[in-house]
């Protein structure tokens, strides 16, 4: 098995990304599995300068060791151009021009719909003669409905058509989204177990319909319950949430594993780094991730 950590570098490690480190780490290691990090770093305009260099350097702190070279996705982009001329060749791909406020206005009259993720986009390009430049590159989809089994959040299903709309795969800027970045990288890597904050479980059925149309296998998913501050608010950068402290992770390592349901004893926290993770793969166990999508982290 092989799993993957892939933090975007748009700030230090803090609590909430060192969760989902832990939980992949524990869940590749726990079955002799390899761990793959990649540096999310297609966003440029968002990275803060520095973090990549600063987020490898606290897991290496923390004790954690990867397999194989650290891959940047800002270096891969003939990858993407691939995987997105496969689509277009499939006529799946269309180019948009739409600003914000065209998307919200199109709805002419009617209230726009919301998705799950902001405003449906209603389609308005699909059959448009001319678009101006620049335009995002959209793929269609369609009403058959997405499904799958999380090994934490159980049965999700998903209907595209009617949450999402055709979604962007690269954007007027030129930049490649997530979506379809993170679709090629964990194929090419040929990751088999996902495991990640719950903020993404519903950006899996895009990526499991990318998979299907470019034949690629789907991995298994684990989406473990974000942490939140007592304000509800997921703990990011946005939210201000603390860089990690490197000299307290032992402590902090015993607390993701106790927000992570695997009920450490007390006395673990007298041992050693390493000792606290030959603990943590031995004892690690995905199903005793509580199955919940955010939870409020209030250290004692
Ligand atoms: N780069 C994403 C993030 O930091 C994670 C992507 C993923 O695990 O699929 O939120």
């Amino acid at each position: 098995m092989i799993g993957r950590f892939a933090p975007s570098p748009t700030g230090p490690l803090h609590f909430g990304s060192l969760l989902a480190a832990v939980a992949s780490y524990c869940e590749a290691k726990s079955q002799d599995g390899q761990w793959l990090v990649r540096m999310e770093d297609l966003d440029k305009p968002r990275e803060m300068a520095g973090a990549a260099d600063h987020i490898l350097r606290t897991l290496e702190a923390f004790g954690f060791e990867w397999d194989g070279e650290v891959v940047y996705q800002s270096r891969r982009s003939s990858l993407y151009q691939d995987a997105l001329s496969q689509l277009q060749k499939k006529s799946l791909i269309y180019q948009c021009d739409c600003s914000r406020k065209e998307i919200a206005d199109a709805y002419n009259q009617r209230p726009a719909q919301h998705g799950i993720d902001g405003l449906i986009y209603p389609g308005t390009c699909r059959h448009k003669a001319k678009i101006k430049l620049p335009h995002a590159s959209r793929v269609v989809v369609d009403s058959n409905p997405i499904a799958f089994t999380d090994a934490i959040q159980g049965n999700i299903q998903q209907n595209l058509a009617h949450d999402i709309g055709d979604f962007v795969l690269k954007r007027a800027d030129g930049l490649y989204a997530y979506q379809l970045a993170v679709v090629v990288d964990d194929f090419v890597q040929e990751i088999t177990h996902i495991v990640r904050g719950a903020d993404l479980l519903d950006s899996t059925p895009r990526q499991i319909y990318l998979q299907q149309k470019l034949n690629y296998p789907t991995p298994q998913y684990a989406h473990i319950p974000v942490a939140s501050n007592t304000a509800g608010e997921k703990l990011s950068k946005q939210t201000l949430a603390p860089a990690i402290d490197v000299g307290q992770a032992p402590i902090l390592l015993i607390q993701a594993l106790s927000f992570l349901g695997q009920q450490p004893p007390n006395d673990l926290s007298t041992n050693s780094l390493s000792d606290i993770w030959l603990w943590a793969k031995q004892h690690w166990g995905i199903k005793k991730v509580p199955r919940q999508r955010s939870i409020t982290f209030n250290p004692s």
